[in-house]
């Protein structure tokens, strides 16, 4: 046996992870179900690195250095079982066995238990970046325990982007934990590009810009606090004319009914679990259902109205006369404004996320460090930006932040911009463009600061009708009110 490392699954991103770590000098034995795939990546790129190419699982495992470490890059879900079924078999204690696809994280619990059985390392990790990230340097998010973080951290650290000198691979804490952040991160990312739309949509139906003018403005965003890989991408897709009838946008040509793959879902589902109001993400996650409710959206057409009148900001009309809501002279704030709103949109967004792995990491005894999650999302991924950087400052100077909201530095860029951000989401309610994210964002932030909330009634509520008993602010102890008696009030515990 010669190889150093193994990777099994060859299609997109197997593929071109093999190709990164064999250009990283790694003896790399390739494998893939269907054989095809295999030849083609030692024909096409073989010159790259060492590649040991193999036909069968048995071949591939016997091409492996003594304790052997594989990573499967396969569809998540049963693929993943079937792969490891097959090998875990051919496999000796002490070997390795690395997950880098998309696995829920539960899953990655339940197979980390099944093989420690057997004396095998199993490593669940999150790799983000899609197929260019995975040949140039991704964004990796390893879990697993620090016995097999010792062999395969250095490798990982290799292979991953670096940004300052430093890696974006750092060990997130046992079994699941490093499949979980990545489960985070994409439903933060979620709910990055549903407030980025929203900007898109309320900028243009403001101002009756064309997407070309409004890929400027996001241009210019990306020199400033939201400078980050999406708004960089935004701009490139609304620049973009419609291959088939150039002076067309692309944009407007593209049905407009969002996909997904499910970690979105995966990360409201879990939230809902743990109990931390992800409602960014659960927003995204929804709008994406309601765009893609075909159905009912053609039954709405023309039944529903919308506001008999749209306020102006300053006299209606459009620069352009497309029948914009902001006058010329306004465009400047309106855009200044939109910008500001999606900027605290994004902390509140970012703030739940890092408030989710938090509860997951005591959940599940992860001991995750919350700012070094930032520090290897700053290269790499999808929701790589500037101000990960604040983040990973954030939890620096206090590793037990209760919020990121909370943070001098958040707390001031947020208050700064908490006007605008009131006007725009009154101009998006005003004018019936819906504005999900924005408003969702601002009733989080409202519902932190506020001293008292309204769940006092709620409570009350639930103890009139269920005797579920409430706290009083000014005694310890559950109370309870004889509400079809006397409303005399009994103490419990
Ligand atoms: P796919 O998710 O499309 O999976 C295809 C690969 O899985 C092929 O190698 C295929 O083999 C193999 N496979 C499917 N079923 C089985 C099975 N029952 N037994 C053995 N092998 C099987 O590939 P991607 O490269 O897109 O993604 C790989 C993993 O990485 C996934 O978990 C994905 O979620 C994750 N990921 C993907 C990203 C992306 O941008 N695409 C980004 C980050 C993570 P065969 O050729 O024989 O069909």
């Amino acid at each position: 046996p010669t190889a150093q490392i193994g990777v099994t699954g060859l299609a997109t991103m197997g593929r071109n992870l093999a190709r990164n770590i064999a250009r990283h000098g790694y003896v790399t034995a390739v494998h893939n179900r269907t054989e095809s795939k295999t030849k083609a990546l030692v024909g096409e790129f073989g010159h790259e690195g060492t590649f040991v190419p193999a036909a069968t699982a048995e071949e591939f495992v016997a091409s492996l250095t003594v304790p052997r470490t594989i990573i499967i890059m396969v569809k998540a879900g049963a693929p993943t079982d079937a792969v490891i079924d097959e090998l875990a078999p051919l496999l000796e204690e002490g070997d390795i066995l690395v997950d880098g696809g998309n696995a829920h994280f539960a899953d990655t619990r339940r197979r980390e238990v099944a093989l420690r059985e057997r004396g095998i390392h199993f490593a669940g990790v999150g790799i983000s970046g899609g197929e260019e990230g995975a040949l140039l340097g991704p964004s990796i998010m390893p879990g697993g325990s620090e016995h097999a973080y010792a062999k395969l951290g250095p490798i990982l650290a290799d292979i991953a982007v670096d940004v300052d000198g430093t890696p974006c691979s750092t060990h997130v804490g046992p079994d699941g934990a490093g499949h979980f952040v990545k489960m985070v991160h994409n439903g933060i990312e979620y709910a990055d590009m549903q407030l980025i739309a929203e900007a898109y949509d309320l900028l243009r139906h403001g101002l009756g810009w064309t997407p070309e003018r409004l890929a400027e403005v996001f241009e210019s965003w990306n020199s400033g606090d939201l400078e980050s890989f999406l708004i960089e991408i935004t701009a490139r897709v609304l620049r973009a004319g419609d291959p088939s009838q150039p002076e067309r946008p692309l944009v407007d040509v593209i049905v407009d009914e969002a996909e997904q793959k499910g970690t979105g879902r995966w990360t409201v589902q879990t939230a809902l679990d743990l109990g931390t109001p992800v409602s960014g993400i659960a927003e995204a996650v929804f709008a994406r259902a309601l765009s893609g409710s075909a159905a009912q959206r053609r039954a709405a057409q023309g039944v529903l109205p919308g506001p008999a009148e749209v306020p102006a900001v300053g006299e209606p009309g459009g620069e352009e006369g497309a029948g914009g809501f902001v006058d010329a002279a306004d465009a400047e704030s309106f855009v200044e404004d939109v910008r500001a709103a999606l900027y605290a949109s994004k902390v509140v967004a970012y703030a739940q996320g890092f408030d989710m792995i938090r509860a997951g990491s005591v959940e599940y005894g992860w001991g995750i460090d919350p700012g070094a999650m930032a520090t290897i999302w700053r290269g790499g991924c999808i929701i790589r930006a500037r101000f990960l950087d604040r983040i990973r400052e954030a939890y620096e100077k206090q590793p037990d932040l209760p919020s990121l909201l909370v943070d001098p530095y958040f707390a001031g860029a947020v208050a700064a911009g908490q006007e605008a951000w009131r006007r725009v989401v009154v101009q998006s309610v005003q004018s019936g463009i819906p504005a999900p994210g924005f408003s969702s964002a601002l009733a989080y932030y409202d519902g932190l600061r506020r001293e008292r909330s309204s769940a006092a009634l709620v409570q009350g509520l639930r103890d009139l009708f269920g005797a579920h008993t409430y706290r009083r602010v000014d005694r310890p102890g559950s109370f309870h009110i004889d509400w079809s008696g006397d409303l005399s009030e009994s103490q419990f515990s």
